[in-house]
């Protein structure tokens, strides 16, 4: 293969724009549902919603067969708890991550995902993930079933996480695709929503994009649209994409598209305040490629420069004396929930074991000598066998360039350890080490998104969400595929009856008119890397850990300002910078929603990692709700929802009965 530099060398001058360029030019495409987002939630969503018999179209920014977070595979998938081997039930799992948010999560995400959580992962099987030891590589290890030849991680008594082999899940998902007929559209960026009469507020019945090769202008016209772009950790608060590590822990197409479309469109949204240190938003080191004890590599023994161990700790700080202690729950524990995205630990009683909470003091006091080691050769063989072999050779974004790299440049597990990293004692608590220092101002957002309804619909007619963001309050991998498999099925029983819509060509020529502004402008305007630079410091600066009233009102001035004056005359010179800028067009509106959001919560919060200098009063009860906000003409509206709506009028007041009236398992959905 041909680097760039070679390629430079070798012809003495730049390539040139490699695809035909065809702006305005107009394609239409019609069918019954449209996903937008081709991560393993829209692709989960589409094989869905086509076994359900509708026309499907797949949108997806980048290619949708390695595209999203999960592009590069997964290692160990969440919420599988109605699998053979599970000692938790549907109700209890739900309950227990509802507890450990304080409320601040979603309950129906979470029920759909333990419902169903396990017969997605079965699916894809059939479609060629490996999930069992088939080849009995692990015969006789703890976290082994012998007899289903399932494994798991973090609970071994508990076993609701599955270990996987899902490093070609992607791949598997978008042959099935194929299979079902499903139209895929790569390159296609989504712009925005097209309603009823244009009108903000009413049914969806299509959307626009632009094509990021060729500059092409998509009109998608569909009975029902789903939602499913993931979120934007990198570019919100950062960006560095040149930056080791930057584009590994997340997506760089990730621009937060979902949500601005959704918003634009007169859709509700909650919990867009809710905020996270930004640990992974790539200033440390590729994830997983130093020494660390958390995650894929939880129960890992961490040494210092001496050789002398790091404690593990049970969630009362109480010693464990055994590596196999590490992976059960403690006396007074009934389990442990394991770390994934949008899982919180404010409840003691599901708190995983992790290495003694005050290995920072105990690092300035001289207890333990940096470095600290990871040392692998401390494990039974099993375990280190599936944690630097199975584990890291199909955990997204390692195969290649941990696993493999490693392991041809000689590191051996068996005699080898892993450097931690060397960082200032406080950044030794939390044991993800390869995350680097923490810098509190770059944050990411946490559980923000659609206000959604045991339809998995959101607000508007004809809009469903799912995956990681943009449905709030929801995480990681499989519950990814869990949720957009359910929103698929919605979305395709809505079109059935639901009659077809024609989109509106003034709202067309508009949206048109808007997307095509920076190949016009003149060549001084900035370019995208800019706008997304000053974005992302208006959002550390004015909305960071800490804010007030004037700094978030002055956030919001700026982002306008920027709106009106850079973004204004920013300039594209190809399909892919336009698309680029076209994202951080997204990004503006997405921060304004921060800050917005963040402006309606008048006090402080724990529970949200929300910090309002103005209003330093933590969690007061008047204020434990969800605020769903939504745009109407120039204005903001908030009103206020009972964290437990989900089980109060006009729902049923328990889980299993609003599950058994709305989840529909038509049975053409076990394959087709
Ligand atoms: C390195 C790594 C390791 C991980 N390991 C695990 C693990 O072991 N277990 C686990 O449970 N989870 C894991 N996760 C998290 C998990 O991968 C994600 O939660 C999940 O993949 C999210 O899927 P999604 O489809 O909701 O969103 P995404 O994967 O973000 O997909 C959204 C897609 O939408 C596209 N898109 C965005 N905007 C637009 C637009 N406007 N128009 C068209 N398309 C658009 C994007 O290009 C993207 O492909 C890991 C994540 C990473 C990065």
């Amino acid at each position: 293969m041909t680097t760039w530099n070679e390629y430079v060398e070798e012809e003495g001058s730049l390539p040139e724009w490699p695809y035909p360029v065809r702006y305005e030019k107009e394609n239409l495409v019609t069918a019954d549902v449209l996903i937008v987002g081709g991560g393993v939630a829209g692709c989960h969503a589409a094989i869905s919603a086509a076994r359900e018999g509708a026309s499907v179209v797949l949108t997806e920014s980048g290619h949708a067969k390695r595209g999203g977070s999960g592009g590069a595979g997964v290692d160990h998938w969440h919420g599988a708890v109605t699998n053979p081997c599970s000692n938790v039930t549907p109700e209890e799992y739900t309950q227990a991550v509802f507890d450990s948010a304080h409320g601040y999560t979603s309950g129906i995400a979470r029920y759909i995902i333990c419902k169903e959580g396990w017969d997605t992962l079965q699916e894809c099987e059939e479609m060629g993930v490996q999930i069992r030891d088939v080849h009995d590589e692990f015969k006789g290890a703890d976290f082994r079933d012998d007899e289903t030849k399932l494994m798991f991680a973090y609970d071994y008594q508990n076993r609701h996480v599955v270990r996987i082999w899902g490093y070609n899940i992607k791949p598997c998902l978008y042959q099935e695709m194929k299979r079902l007929g499903v139209q895929i559209y790569n390159r296609v960026l989504v712009t925005s929503l097209l309603t009823e009469g244009g009108r903000a507020g009413a049914r969806v019945v299509g959307a626009t994009g632009i094509n990021s090769r060729t500059g092409e202008f998509y009109i998608f016209r569909s009975k029902a649209t789903v939602v499913a772009t993931g979120g934007s950790r990198l570019r919100l608060f950062s960006f560095a994409p040149e930056v080791t590590a930057a584009g590994s822990m997340g997506n760089m197409n990730g621009s937060g598209g979902g949500h601005a479309i959704g918003w634009n469109a007169g859709a509700e949204f909650v919990l867009m305040e809710q905020t996270v240190p930004g640990r992974l938003n790539g200033f440390g080191y590729a994830p997983y490629s130093m020494g660390n004890a958390s995650n894929t590599y939880h129960g890992a023994p961490i040494v210092d420069a001496n050789g002398k161990e790091v404690p593990y700790v049970d969630f009362q700080d109480r010693e464990l004396a055994t590596v196999q202690e590490r992976f059960l729950p403690a006396s007074g524990q009934k389990f442990q929930l394991g770390i994934g995205i949008g899982l919180h630990y404010y409840l003691d009683q599901y708190k995983l074991n992790d290495l003694t909470r005050n290995l920072a003091d105990r690092i300035r006091k001289g207890e333990f000598t940096l470095p600290l080691y990871t040392d692998l050769t401390r494990l039974p063989e099993l375990e280190r066998r599936v944690l630097f072999g199975m584990m890291v050779g199909n955990e997204g974004k390692t195969r290649i360039p941990i696993y493999d790299t490693f392991t041809k440049a000689g590191f051996d597990p068996d005699k080898d350890m892993l450097q931690v990293p060397v960082m200032p004692p406080q950044s030794y608590q939390h044991s993800n080490f390869w995350t680097g220092v923490p810098m509190p101002h770059l944050r990411s957002l946490a559980g923000g998104g659609f206000l959604v309804d045991w339809d998995l619909r959101t607000s508007l007619e004809g809009l469903y969400a799912a995956g990681g963001t943009p449905l709030f309050g929801s995480g990681c991998h499989g519950e990814s595929h869990t949720t957009g498999r359910y929103a698929g099925r919605k979305a395709a029983a809505y079109a059935r009856t639901a009659a077809a819509a024609d989109v509106d060509r003034a709202q067309v020529d508009a949206e048109k008119a808007h997307a095509y502004k920076p190949i016009r402008q003149d060549k001084h305007g900035v370019g995208w890397k800019e706008l997304n630079y000053a974005i992302a410091r208006v959002m550390q600066d004015y909305c960071g850990a800490y804010k007030n009233e004037l700094t978030l009102n002055a956030g919001i001035r700026l982002l306008n300002e920027l709106r009106e004056n850079e973004a204004a005359t920013a300039r594209a010179s190809n399909p892919h910078e336009l698309g680029r800028l076209l994202e951080c067009f997204s990004l503006m509106t997405v921060g304004e929603m921060v800050m917005r959001a963040s402006l309606a919560r008048k006090c402080s919060s724990l529970y949200l990692d929300f910090y309002r200098l103005d209003f330093p009063d933590m969690d007061p009860p008047q204020w434990e709700r969800l605020l769903p906000m939504r745009q109407v003409g120039d204005e903001v509206t908030v009103r206020e929802l009972p964290l437990d709506f989900h089980l109060r009028p006009p729902y049923a007041p328990t889980y299993a009965e609003n599950y058994q009236l709305h989840a529909s398992r038509a049975t053409a959905n076990k394959g087709r």
